[in-house]
């Protein structure tokens, strides 16, 4: 995906992956039922287990202990991927697509792929380094809702050099939508550490108190601090979006703007199970491109729940899952996930769209400004 926004949209791109997802959920329902049996919801595996019996459900701070242990090898592979080589420009055709043979999306993946390489072959004729970490590495960045603050305290040390703390969980943590009250403990513990911080806002968002929250978490107005992640379907991107646009922008206060057209477009399928519909994704992304069109403002990234793997989740996409496929592959303890074929889906859509907007602009490819966060 990095690489289809990248080339397709000529700009850098971040990436910043959400990893951990289900470790710890916030949940709108505190209990959860099933023929007439109640229990206390499924809390992510850093709390409870999801198993529907009494036992899996009491949460259990060990599990805490053993998060940790696993997000450290996974660091240690992300790592390992990143920079050790797997990363590099030129395995661009090698990445593995297994599940996208034979598919559209696999297709236009190839022909971009084909097109990088026909790049760096002008770019190594024309003398210029591939070799060098820019096009071997890849920067990679994690984060998670910060959610469950005993294990984000735990986390959390001193920089000696600076003096400021970090909540050293991941890099970037955000602030939820059901735990960004301004006198919280989520608030208030975010305000004393120095990473990014992202805050999810829906169409309940007053345009007045996003500002008060900014104010909080970054006094000093610095740029880079704040992601501001709107999570609240197609109609009331329209409509609510705009209205925080300008309270922002009225206050003076530098954030960056991130959709997550995945938070307000859950719903129920027939046969029960949680989904999302690929068409309704696509329309909050779109939304949101045309809301910052039309405020002039820039549309700085998106955040997506996705796997690569082949799972059958989220309904729709173009080689449609309907809701009778949703069973076949359902592999998510709580979030329904993009799988790969959707996701470079959506991501050759962003591209196009970003690709637009950079001429809109009138900003020719030589000149790399701006840039995109997903
Ligand atoms: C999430 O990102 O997993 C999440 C639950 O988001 P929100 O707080 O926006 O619902």
């Amino acid at each position: 995906m990095g690489v289809v926004l990248m080339f397709g949209g000529q700009m850098p791109v971040i990436k910043v992956g959400r990893m951990a997802g289900q470790f710890a959920k916030p949940r709108s329902d505190s209990f959860e039922e099933k023929d007439g049996v109640k229990l206390p919801s499924y809390r992510g595996d850093n709390v409870n287990g999801d198993s529907f019996d009494e036992k899996s459900r009491i949460p259990d701070p060990n599990r805490m202990i053993q998060a940790y242990t696993q997000s450290v090898s996974t660091l240690n592979i992300l790592r390992a991927f990143a920079t050790g080589g797997y990363a590099a420009m030129q395995r661009v055709n090698q990445w593995n697509l297994d599940f996208t043979v034979h598919s559209e999306q696999g297709d236009r993946y190839r022909e971009l792929a084909h097109r990088v390489d026909e790049a760096m072959g002008f770019m190594a004729a024309a003398g210029l380094t591939i070799d060098h970490p820019i096009m071997t590495t890849t920067p990679f960045w994690t984060s998670h809702e910060c959610l469950l603050l005993p294990y984000e305290q735990a986390l959390t040390r001193e920089d000696s050099t600076s003096g400021l703390y970090y909540d050293c969980s991941a890099h970037m943590v955000w602030v939820g939508e059901r735990t960004r009250q301004l006198d919280g403990a989520h608030v208030e513990f975010l305000r004393g550490v120095a990473n990014p911080l992202g805050i999810k806002v829906s169409d309940k968002m007053d345009p007045s108190q996003l500002v008060k929250l900014i104010e909080i978490l970054n006094p000093h107005n610095k740029p880079g601090r704040i992601t501001i992640i709107s999570r609240m379907g197609a109609d009331n991107t329209r409509v609510k979006l705009p209205h925080l646009i300008r309270a922002v922008r009225g206050a003076g206060q530098i954030v960056t703007w991130v959709s997550d057209p995945m938070h307000g477009n859950t719903i129920k399928a027939p046969v029960g199970l949680k989904t999302r519909s690929f068409d309704a994704i696509r329309a909050e992304v779109t939304a949101f491109f045309d809301v910052h069109e039309q405020e002039g403002s820039y549309p700085g990234g998106v955040h997506l729940e996705m796997t690569g793997q082949n799972v059958t989740e989220c309904v729709g996409g173009s080689r449609t899952i309907t809701y009778n496929d949703l069973s076949s592959r359902y592999h998510t303890h709580c979030d329904p996930r993009l799988n790969a074929s959707q996701s470079l889906e959506l991501a050759f859509i962003i591209a196009e769209r970003l690709r637009k907007g950079r001429l809109r602009r009138g900003i020719t490819s030589a000149s790399n400004t701006g840039g995109f966060v997903i």
